[in-house]
């Protein structure tokens, strides 16, 4: 094996950006290889050199096989490194990458195909030694023959495609009734995700945690583990915290859960950074009875800085050394644990959405700085609807698990991102949780909490104003951002000057965001909103401009309360001829006045309220038709 001196790096985002950093200061040039949406991302600007590989579509640019082997040749790069996701686990690859004489930074073709499918996999697993998830393995597919099977192991199980990854082709079914229908769901997803609908069954674990070892073997024999992650923390079977050590891990556990991992690396011939996957009954506390081997990712893995926080080493070196032929630079004893790390990974998404993601560029983008940041985005750049919508990772060291939570949702309550949404606030409730400060996480976490997790925010900036906003001052509170101007930094400190109601961005678009101070009318909406960042969410505050019904879309020709209040005055009757700016009714909130006016030209064609009424914010008042001779 010949050392590294140019990388290729399959791969995009942060993980690309990651093993970018570490090849550097190990004198390693990089090659950067990226597709026709990322010409300007982040990993093609940090790299010392960049191959275009195709177009936007994963299939025809980073799962290019062929594509990246031409870019290697190319730039005459000596290595692959092909960090998680798209080609990381394509044995068919790595091999090709071999043929080609480059060294590849991964696990060995073989080892890949014997991990590749689940049932195989554990196979494998059962005939070393290592406990594994009681179910069905069979080649028989046939349904009839499943649901016996099903009803065998007993009720509830997990159905899962046998080449599934990333949470999908897996189905819960809990009976004999919804069996069938659990069965062609799996079965759908995983042909279209995998070109496989073949599943095997596990029985569901009641309150399941999800446990997992990182693994190292070098290509002398040598394989040592860097003791284990807790994973529980998911949304829709995917991680979202993730932390190490695992919370409640006792000597005689961790001895069995590593030594099985150990056992598995070892019965695969494998080299190089790999993880053991494990899932604990958690509704007793972690025992060795209770964790079975669920499947080995042979590769380096997302969540991989907590491992490095706490053992003090860079697993993505670690990688290089192995590859290159190297032996193992340290001995089992020699690898200690210190302390408590987490992980956070920030998406571009909305919880309260089904965790729909939030795609386009991101105009204004802070990250804590007083902690390991592994982002894949910059100011300026943007989240591609054609790639995963993570943005960063936090991740937080400390003395202890709860100090690390405290970091953690400190953290994730410090990011200020801008127009698109995140889970930064999603991720804050989670690590304040008491359920998780106790430890007590489970795969079912989220769900269990959601109400309480994705609650809309209350609008903790109310009462201020757009002029106290932007007086600049120092100290704690939420902060304000200007997408005109981009000027930044502000904190509120001072004493709101205005009177005003805050409207939080979100739920309708035509609930407006009000300021009951009256603007001189000015034209651009961006010109007169602000961005108010607040505990990881962000707020987008407008002047209510009252020239136009209320702040509401004019379009409509609807005029609506801009904010809860009583209509004091009503001017305007069905089929009065209107001009635009004609006062037609007063609303009187937040002990002042507000006039509503006609929108544009036309006749009044319904009043929907009486004079001494109470209306709620954004009811609609009267409605405006557009014509007419006024
Ligand atoms: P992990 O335990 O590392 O999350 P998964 O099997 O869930 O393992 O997925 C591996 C990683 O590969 C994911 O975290 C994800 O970021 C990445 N990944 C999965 N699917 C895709 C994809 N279609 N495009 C890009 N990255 C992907
Ligand atoms: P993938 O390849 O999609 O990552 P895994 O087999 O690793 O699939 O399982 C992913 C997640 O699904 C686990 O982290 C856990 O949350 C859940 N899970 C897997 N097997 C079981 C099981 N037998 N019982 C309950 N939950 C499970
Ligand atoms: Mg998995």
């Amino acid at each position: 094996m010949a050392p590294i001196r140019k990388l290729l790096i399959a791969n995009r985002g942060e993980i690309a950006r990651r093993i970018i950093r570490t090849a550097r200061r190990l004198g390693i040039a990089t090659v950067a290889v990226y597709s026709e949406a990322d010409r300007s991302a982040a990993h093609v600007r940090d790299a010392d050199e960049a191959a275009l590989i195709g177009p936007p579509s994963p299939r025809d640019s980073y799962l290019n096989s062929e594509a990246v082997l031409e870019a290697a040749r190319a730039t005459g790069a000596d290595s692959i490194h092909p960090g998680y996701g798209f080609l990381s686990e394509n044995a068919d690859f790595a091999e090709a990458v071999q043929a080609a004489g480059l060294t590849w930074v991964g696990a060995p073709p073989s080892a890949i195909r014997a991990m590749g499918l689940k049932d195989s996999a554990k196979r494998l697993m059962i005939a070393a030694g290592v406990p594994v998830t009681p179910g069905y393995l069979g080649e028989d597919q046939d349904p009839d023959r499943l649901a016996a099977e099903a009803d065998r192991i007993g009720w509830p199980v997990l159905i899962k495609a046998v080449a599934g990854g990333g949470g999908r082709g897996m189905r819960e079914a809990h009976d004999a009734a919804g069996f069938a229908e659990a069965l062609a769901g799996a079965r759908r997803e995983a042909l279209q995700a995998f070109g496989d609908e073949r599943v095997l069954l596990e029985k569901l674990i009641a309150q399941p945690r999800h446990i997992e070892v990182q693994v190292f073997a070098d290509s002398h024999g040598q394989v040592v583990h860097l003791f284990e992650r807790d994973c529980s923390l998911q949304r829709r079977h995917q991680k979202l915290i993730e932390e190490a050590p695992a919370p409640g891990m006792d000597a005689a556990t961790r001895a069995a859960v590593t030594g099985a991992a150990i056992r598995a690396a070892a019965a695969v011939g494998y080299q190089g950074a790999g993880t053991v996957e494990f899932i604990a009954d958690g509704s007793r506390g972690l025992s060795a009875e209770a964790i079975w081997f669920m499947e080995m990712n042979t590769r380096l893995q997302v969540e991989h800085p907590v491992t490095e926080a706490v053992t003090g080493l860079d697993l993505v070196e670690w990688q290089l050394r192995i590859a290159a032929g190297e032996p193992l630079p340290l001995a089992q004893e020699q690898i200690r644990l210190d302390g408590w790390a987490m992980e956070a990974r920030l998406y571009a998404e909305v919880p309260s959405k089904g965790f729909l993601p939030s795609v386009g560029p991101i105009t204004h983008l802070r990250l804590p700085t007083e902690i390991r940041v592994d982002s894949g985005v910059e100011e300026g750049d943007a989240i591609s609807p054609f790639y995963d919508a993570m943005i960063a990772k936090l991740i937080v060291h400390a003395p202890n698990r709860a100090e690390a939570a405290s970091r953690l949702a400190g953290a994730a309550r410090a990011v200020e991102i801008w127009p698109l949404r995140t889970n930064a606030a999603f991720l804050a409730r989670c690590a304040d949780h008491p359920d998780f400060a106790a430890g007590r996480v489970d795969t079912g976490f989220i769900a269990r909490h959601m109400d309480a997790l994705a609650s809309p925010p209350t609008p903790a900036v109310s009462g201020t104003a757009i002029g106290a906003l932007d007086e600049a001052g120092a100290g704690e509170g939420p902060r304000v951002w200007s997408p005109r101007s981009g000027a930044t930094g502000f904190r509120i400190n001072a004493p709101p000057r205005l009177s005003a109601t805050v409207h939080l961005d979100g739920a309708r678009p035509d609930e407006a965001f009000a300021f009951a101070e009256t603007p001189p009318p000015r034209a651009g909406d961006e010109d007169e909103s602000r961005v108010v960042f607040c505990e990881g969410e962000a707020f987008r505050l407008s002047r209510f401009r009252l020239g136009e019904g209320g702040g509401a879309a004019a379009s409509d020709g609807a005029v609506r309360a801009p904010m809860p209040g009583r209509i004091s005055r009503l001017m305007a009757s069905a089929g009065q001829k209107v001009t635009a700016g004609e006062a037609l009714a007063v609303l009187e909130a937040m002990k002042m006045e507000h006039t509503l006016t006609a929108p544009f030209d036309g006749e009044v064609a319904e009043v929907l309220v009486e004079e001494g009424r109470q209306v709620v914010e954004s009811a609609v008042l009267l409605r405006v038709q557009a014509g007419g001779e006024a």
